[in-house]
Parts: C-alpha cells; sequence; structure tokens
C-alpha cells in the first residue's frame, strides 16, 4: 500500500539540544542516552538480524577467518567498555570485501566493516576509533531512534492527519498511506546529531580500552584530507559529518582529562591483518560492492514477521474499542490510527515506504444529508474510491458484503493491488456506521502469506464494540 509522505527529520535540532541539556560539569564525561524509541531492544536485535541476513545476501563479505577473527576480537574488547545499559546484543563482526572507506552497523549489534576502512586506518587505534563510533550508533539505538521519530513524522503529517473524513462527499486521501519504516535510509542514514553522539561516545569508549582517544578524529582527519578533488569517501554519505566534528571530539577528551600517556596506537596485529585484507581477491562479480544504503534499498524485501502475539492489547478508535495483538505497535492521531507489526513497514525502493502488512483505520465524519438511503453502502463506495485513486492497479474483488461488525450492520470488501514487499497484496476492507461517522479498517497484507495473519484480522474485527 502506497505512502505518500516522506519525514521532516530535524533530528539534528532535537538531538542537539538533547546534547546541550545533558549534565555536563568540566572535569566529567558527557553522559549519553538512547532517545525516544517505541521498539524494545529485542526488536533491534530481531530487526538487525533480519537485515545482516539481506546485507550477507547482497554484499560481498570478505570470507577471510583471519580478518573476522580479528575484527571480532577488537570488537569484543571495545564491546566490554561500552554502556548498553543492560543490554546483551548478539554482536557479530564482518569484513566487507568492498574498497570504499565505510562501515556501518545494524541494530542489534550487527557490524560491518568494509576492507577500505581496514586499508584506510593508520594504525590500529584508527580502526578501533570507527569500530567504536559504529559500536556507539547500536547502544544509543539510533537505528530504530530515528525509525520511530520517522513514524511519528509520518504519523503527524501523513495518512493519519489526511484520513479527514467524508465532507462534502469527499473522502480525505484517506487510508492510503502507512507508518513510516525505511530499511535502508533510516535504520542507517544518520543525523548528524546522532553522529555527534556516536563520537563521543566512541572516544569514551576508546579511552576506557586504553586507545589513543585521538585516533578516531584523526581518522576523519585522514578521509577529510584525502577526499580533495575525489567525491568524498562512502562513509560520510551514512555518517555525515556533523559541524566542529574534530572539536568536538577534542573537547570530549579534555573533559576526560587528556589523552592518556601510553595509550595504544598500534599492534603488529593489525598490520598483520591489514597485509591479509590488502592481498584479498578483488569482489566476486554479480555481487557489486555498493554503499550499504544502497544494498539495503535495492530489491524488495523479503518479508519476514514474527507470528502475532495471542496475548491482545486493547485500544479506542473513536467510539469504539478494539484489542490486536500485543507485539504489533499502535499509532494514533486524532481519528485515525495503524496498527503495525514490526517488520510490517518496508522500503519499496527510492526511499518510498508502504505498509506491506499491518492495519490501518480511522472514523470519517458523515457530514450533511447523504443522497441515499443507506448511508454506510455509500461512504464505503467514497471510501473504496479514494483508495483505488490513492493505490495504482488497485482493483476490486468483490461487491461490499454484509456483515456484522459490533452489533451494527457492517460491509467487508476485499481489494487487490502489488504489494511493496513483491507480489500481489491483499487489502480486506471492513466498514461500519458507528455513533459519530463511519468507521473504516483496512487490512493489507502480502499474499504469499497464504492466511497466516487471517485470524488475527478477524479477531481485531471481533473485538470492536462501540460505546453507547
Ligand atoms: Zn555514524
Amino acid at each position: 500500500m502506497k505512502c505518500f509522505a516522506r519525514y521532516p527529520l530535524a533530528l539534528s535540532a532535537i538531538l542537539s539540544l538533547f546534547l546541550a541539556c545533558a549534565p555536563v560539569s568540566r572535569a566529567d564525561r558527557t553522559k549519553l542516552k538512547p532517545g525516544i524509541n517505541s521498539y524494545s531492544p529485542q526488536q533491534d536485535i530481531q530487526l538487525g538480524k533480519q537485515a545482516a541476513q539481506e546485507v550477507e545476501k547482497k554484499m560481498p563479505l570478505c570470507n577471510d577467518p583471519k580478518v573476522d577473527a580479528y575484527l571480532t576480537k577488537l570488537g569484543q574488547r571495545l564491546v566490554e567498555r561500552l554502556n548498553t545499559g543492560g543490554i546483551q546484543y548478539p554482536w557479530e563482526f564482518h569484513c566487507v570485501n568492498d574498497k570504499a572507506i565505510n562501515a556501518f552497523a545494524l541494530p542489534g549489534g550487527f557490524v560491518f566493516i568494509n576492507r577500505g576502512a581496514i586499508e584506510a586506518a593508520d594504525n590500529e587505534a584508527q580502526l578501533a576509533g570507527v569500530m567504536a563510533h559504529e559500536l556507539s550508533h547500536v547502544a544509543l539505538r539510533h537505528g530504530t531512534n530515528q525509525a520511530t521519530k520517522a513514524q511519528y513524522a509520518q504519523l503527524g503529517t501523513g495518512i493519519l492527519g489526511v484520513a479527514g473524513g467524508i465532507v462534502g462527499g469527499a473522502v480525505g486521501a484517506a487510508a492510503a498511506g502507512a507508518g513510516q519504516f525505511a530499511f535502508g535510509s533510516v535504520l542507517l542514514k544518520y543525523s548528524r546529531g546522532a553522529e555527534t553522539q556516536a563520537d563521543v561516545m566512541g572516544t569514551q569508549v576508546l579511552y576506557d580500552s586504553g586507545y589513543d582517544p585521538r585516533a578516531m578524529a584523526a581518522f576523519f582527519e585522514n578521509l577529510n584530507a584525502s577526499g580533495a578533488g575525489k567525491a568524498p569517501p562512502e562513509f560520510f554519505s551514512d555518517h555525515p559529518n556533523p559541524d566542529h566534528r574534530i572539536e568536538r571530539v577534542e573537547e570530549e577528551i579534555q573533559k576526560m582529562g587528556g589523552a592518556p600517556e601510553g595509550a595504544q596506537k598500534d599492534s603488529p596485529e593489525f598490520q598483520a591483518i591489514k597485509r591479509e585484507v590488502a592481498a584479498l581477491p578483488a569482489p566476486v562479480k554479480g555481487k557489486p560492492a555498493v554503499s550499504s544504503g544502497g544494498a539495503a534499498k535495492s530489491a524488495p524485501i523479503e518479508l519476514k514477521v514474527e507470528d502475532p502475539s495471542p496475548d491482545l492489547t486493547a485500544t479506542q478508535l473513536g467510539k469504539a474499542s478494539l484489542a490486536y495483538p500485543a507485539n504489533w505497535k499502535y499509532y494514533n492521531k486524532k481519528n485515525s490510527i495503524a496498527i503495525l507489526p514490526p517488520g510490517g513497514v518496508v522500503d519499496s525502493g527510492n526511499g518510498q515506504n508502504a505498509i506491506a502488512l499491518g492495519v490501518i483505520g480511522g472514523v470519517a465524519k458523515i457530514k450533511g444529508k447523504t443522497s441515499s438511503n443507506d448511508p454506510l453502502t455509500e461512504a464505503t463506495n467514497r471510501l473504496l474510491e479514494a483508495l483505488q485513486k490513492e493505490n495504482e492497479g488497485m482493483e476490486i474483488q468483490n461487491a461490499p458484503a454484509g456483515t456484522t461488525v459490533g452489533g451494527q450492520r457492517a460491509l467487508s470488501t476485499y481489494l487487490r493491488s502489488n504489494s511493496p514487499a513483491g507480489g500481489p497484496e491483499k487489502d480486506w476492507v471492513v466498514t461500519v456506521i458507528g455513533p459519530d461517522g463511519l468507521y473504516y479498517l483496512v487490512f493489507v497484507v502480502p499474499e504469499s502469506t497464504k492466511g497466516r495473519f487471517d485470524k488475527s484480522f478477524q479477531s481485531i474485527v471481533d473485538s470492536i464494540q462501540f460505546r453507547k
């Protein structure tokens, strides 16, 4: 199902505010905590794991056990000094056979380091700096934090804002959009505010692990310097350069009392691994070396959604109560809702995000006198027209059929369209007139799920009760 709005994230502003508010004494380090997040740490791990499987399919890995073992050992040394707020992440470290200077970490602790980054690092401390930066994105849960904000932004301005209602015969551009969840762009493309946080925490981790805390800043300076006359290194497209990056890192080192004497800069092991990496064969053809964002955004994503929880959570829509699987996420704005299983919103390509699986619904006011003596059918037809207008190729499969919802006469209509996850999509529309307007729910599901979610959808419909 299509989704219009992009996400105008003013994250850097919000995050720098956060930084400014963090308690700081001159003699103390900056304290950092994860921001707003509607995902659980368990969901970070689940999403990251799914994404990591995609990455492993689409990106050429180095497949050199020596290199991966080295990265894992170095990564674990840093993880020991990383404040995850008590969350245990299943850390994984992989070398990617890509000469572009880049590294990225998926939510939940799946860290990928391009061979280009290893080759560009002068010493072990610099590589440790890049990795500490990535680990900090995981610990601060930046991927799902930004996804959360994107969803809120979307829900504020997109679908839930426009499901305004049937006014003078026009259905608002109802029910066409979706919550936001950009796989590639939101999970991996960080705001400058998030970058500053990862720099600051990464510097602390370096310091605490016994590495020269100036190494990460030195690495970024190298990248900047090498960029003269060339395209900027890939790293900066996923990790945009915040203003005063180097100065902020140096400030943090001063807060911690300055770079300790005798801090580690290099190891013979690192230099051996650097030679090992330099001798790796070029990337295998057919698995193009691409940036992380590109890899994640290319083909439609195979939808992997956990089973709906048998436990239900109750909520309200207008004057109706209803219940949905407890592991699904609920979004509400005025008289509109979206109920989405984790992973139900995908990037359908070109940075467009769309619901592949989930429920959207709302209450639409029926204003003025209706021309027919069957307002339910009339309002339903308008809703269906609006849905078809917003979703190219959407076909109505049956004339609205009578059913009962919350003790009221209701209509059930099936539509068919193209799923953003690939293949055909089934859209089940249930409409009923409640005390204050037309209540509608649109259940969106790829046909490939073969009825796996039918029971949950039906149980949501069955749970609807109107307040008198
Ligand atoms: Zn970053």
